[in-house]
């Protein structure tokens, strides 16, 4: 008998791939400031607002964003402690080709390491509750939940926001800071299912 693996859903803009940094590079360093709303576009002036949209409106913007550091090592070290780490990622709805270059930017970063069932496996829907699993790393401070239940099959644990020690917008119990240390995310990921098996 093959025992499940628990499914594990990742997000990919802010988690996996570093959207801010595909922003910020036009916009002169001058002007940076300190992330404090899970929107970029709502920590910067009117002006700079529209320069910001645009940006993430281009249609190869997604194509174009780049793997955030330590995520290939955190994603195999996922899958040899026994996890099925997938993509659940919302679409832009502002932005008709997210999905398109969503999956050209997986198939070019993760399919050749981990093969085409990321692509098989990956789900594009911003109701992540409809999704059954263990956890879910993502950078939004609050996921949605069944609007019904108020709950979400899956323990969301935030991912990023380094820079502050609270993120007073969410209220995930659990946090990883980065990918960088793959035990971290394993040692999480097992916590999380600890509680769960109680
Ligand atoms: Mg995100």
């Amino acid at each position: 008998m093959t025992k499940e693996r628990p499914i594990v859903w990742v997000d990919m803009d802010n988690t996996i791939y570093d959207f801010d940094a595909a922003i910020l590079t036009h916009i002169p360093a001058e002007l940076h400031v300190e992330r404090a709303n899970f929107h970029i576009v709502d920590d910067y002036s009117q002006e700079l607002r529209t320069t910001i949209q645009d940006i993430y409106n281009a249609p190869d913007f997604f194509h174009g964003l780049h793997l955030i550091e330590g995520v290939k090592e955190s994603w195999q070290a996922m899958i040899d402690a026994g996890y099925d780490p997938r993509i659940l990622s919302a679409p832009v709805s502002s932005n008709s080709m997210s999905i398109e270059g969503k999956r050209a930017a997986l198939e070019r970063d993760m399919v050749p390491e981990f093969g085409p069932s990321i692509l098989d496996d990956a789900r594009f829907d911003k109701d992540k509750w409809k999704y059954d699993g263990v956890a879910l790393f993502d950078d939004r401070p609050t996921v949605g939940v069944n609007p019904e239940s108020g709950e979400a099959p899956w323990e969301h644990i935030l991912y990023g926001w380094a820079h502050l020690s609270e993120v007073p917008m969410s209220r995930a119990a659990f946090r990883l800071l980065s990918w960088y240390n793959s035990k971290d995310t394993i040692r999480i990921l097992d916590t999380v299912q600890d509680l769960r098996s109680v």
